[in-house]
């Protein structure tokens, strides 16, 4: 498996390229920002970019979806429950001080029980709302992989308090789904360093039962 993060725009969102060796085939996760130097990463691998998937629809996660659309042809997959978030990329905008990006077309719906490909890399789809709607994560299984959007940081989970959040479900997703997951399963958050369940199930301050 070829995995390259790299953090992109001002709020720093782990954007992932995830590629097959054998077909150069990839998808890209959460392309935010910086959509140029994702595509320097995947040049250097010389991968075709199969699908663009986003966990959630925060500004600093699609905000560069179509531009990398356009550039590869590839589809570009959000769970629906999240598209009513995606009409409000201008307010997310002033909120951070981003220019919009425009209009971002959805391909595909991706829910729970789905999976995305690259070559012979697959991934199931993990539907956790919470901090949105429409928040999934990524678990590539094989590899014991999970992407998590902003539902799970080091030491941390997703804020709740913004449109479409809930704490409560955040913690059924946390609980019920992602800390179902093997304990050496690593963790790749939206936002800061990688982790694993193990560590957090074991310190982070939200999961830890007293
Ligand atoms: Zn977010």
């Amino acid at each position: 498996m070829i995995h390259e993060i790299l953090a992109v725009g001002p709020l720093q969102c782990n954007c992932s390229v995830i590629g097959d060796e054998k077909t150069r085939e990839a998808m890209v996760i959460d392309p935010g920002d910086d959509v140029e130097q994702v595509l320097d990463l995947v040049r250097k691998h010389n991968l075709q970019v199969k699908q663009i998937v986003v966990t959630h629809a925060h500004i600093d996660h699609v905000g560069g979806a179509m531009k990398l659309r356009r550039a590869t042809g590839a589809p570009i997959l959000l769970n629906q429950n999240d598209y009513a978030l995606l009409k409000m990329l201008d307010v997310q905008a002033a909120w951070i001080g981003m220019p919009a990006p425009g209009n971002v077309e959805i391909d595909r719906s991706i829910g729970h029980g789905d999976s995305v490909k690259a070559g012979s890399l697959s991934a199931d789809v993990l539907h956790t709302p919470g901090h949105t709607e429409g928040s999934i994560c990524l678990y590539f299984a094989p590899e014991k992989k999970l992407i998590a959007g902003d539902t799970l940081f080091a030491g941390s989970i997703g804020r709740t308090d913004l449109p479409g959040g809930s704490y409560k479900k955040i913690m059924d997703s946390l609980h019920e789904q992602v800390l179902a997951l093997p304990d050496e399963t690593v963790v790749v958050p939206g936002h800061g360093p990688l982790t694993s369940i193990a560590k957090e199930r074991d310190s982070n301050p939200f999961l830890v039962k007293s």
